[in-house]
């Protein structure tokens, strides 16, 4: 067996470690605000907003420029390559904004789902040409961490073999990237909720992408004390007619996180996948409150389920910025509590309840 290669020094690692251990610290999540032009311009429509620079640079302010408590809850938010060169208003880049609230910025640096040729519909996600210079100017900008989303369907025929295979492979690529310029590499192999699948089949089919996933970061020599993992949670799917608790939720997906994700991992931060806000803070309460044996941090890295109340709350006015920024600091204090297994649905209004599923979902 010959000696294995290292790619990082301790002084890395070291590095690498400390960032990851600070977005999963107790109580804290991350804000996955890295919608790319189209995905924001669809959530702008709900609103009847153009989606013009400006105005995502507007939405974005919102954001960043609530209450300094945010932080309490709100450990990361991960930024669109756009996002991090903006500025707010009085000319502080939203960098500095974050940064000055003791949140840390991060990056999505994937380029997107493409078909995956000789599959059922399935894909692959692009990005890794010029990834790792794109990394090292991101790492000088301000960016601590990174995100590559890749997604796995359900179906008769799916996921296919090659589509976990090379999901996986790309996923271990990046985070080698990553790893090597100093971000703290976000591996976010998602199985949609499309479909009328079981709890049960949800269970097995993410069993088998995680598998695939941590067989390809020990491929490639991934420091795993420097990851974290974002998958969906595991629920049935959108179609399926038989209706499952919170506490079967969390026993298949804390059953599939201990079969398969390493206890060297520090946090997985799961994403939101379409469920109502409220779901996914019971939900999340539920896998925290599950007696089980849970080795890392469970916690949130929610787009929809962090933000829909935000969206409609604000409506494009700036008179609603107050109101808009409020229902962000609720639902950041709810997931924080939820991740802490202190979350209660009190007092949660009707539209937090409402389905965030969107088909085929892009990002
Ligand atoms: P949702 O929480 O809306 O699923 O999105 C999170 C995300 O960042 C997907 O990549």
């Amino acid at each position: 067996m010959p000696d294995h290669a290292q790619y990082l020094t301790a002084e890395q690692q070291d590095e690498l470690r400390k960032i990851a251990n600070a977005i999963v610290a107790p109580g804290k999540g991350i804000l996955a605000a890295d919608e790319s032009t189209g995905t924001i311009g669809k959530r702008f429509s709900s609103i009847n907003l153009e989606n013009t620079e400006e105005n995502r640079r507007r939405y974005r302010e919102l954001l960043f420029s609530s209450d300094a408590c945010v932080a309490e809850n709100i450990s990361g938010v991960i930024l669109f390559e756009e996002t991090l060169y903006q500025k707010a208003k009085d000319g502080t880049p939203f960098v500095k904004v974050l940064q000055d609230k003791g949140i840390i910025p991060g990056i999505k640096v994937d380029k997107g789902v493409v078909p995956l040729a000789g599959t059922f519909s399935e894909g692959t996600t692009q990005g890794l040409d010029g990834l790792s210079e794109r990394c090292a100017q991101y790492k000088k900008d301000g960016a601590q961490f990174a995100k590559w989303r890749c997604v796995l369907k359900i179906g008769p025929q799916t996921p296919s073999y090659q589509a976990m295979l090379e999901n996986a492979n790309v996923l271990a690529r990046y985070a080698s990237i990553c790893q090597q310029n100093g971000l703290v590499p976000i591996v976010e192999p998602e199985v949609l909720p499309d479909g009328t699948h079981t709890l049960e089949e949800a269970q097995y089919v993410t069993e088998k992408v995680l598998a695939f996933q941590y067989k390809a970061l020990s491929d490639h020599n991934i420091f795993l004390e420097g990851t974290l993992l974002k998958p969906n949670m595991v629920t049935a799917g959108q179609g399926c007619t038989v209706k499952y608790t919170a506490q079967q939720n969390a026993k298949a997906t804390v059953e599939a996180l201990s079969r398969t994700v390493p206890a060297a991992v520090p946090g997985v931060t799961f994403l939101s996948g379409g469920q109502s806000e409220v779901d996914a803070s019971i939900n999340l309460n539920a896998i925290n409150a599950y007696p089980g044996r849970k080795p890392w941090a469970l916690t949130f890295s929610f787009g929809r389920a962090l933000q829909a109340s935000v969206i409609k709350a604000w409506a494009g006015q700036d008179a609603n910025l107050g109101k808009a920024q409020a229902e962000l600091i609720k639902r950041a204090k709810a997931n924080g509590n939820a991740s802490l297994g202190k979350y209660t649905p009190d007092g949660e209004g009707e539209a937090a309840a409402q389905s965030l599923f969107i088909a085929n979902h892009s990002y």
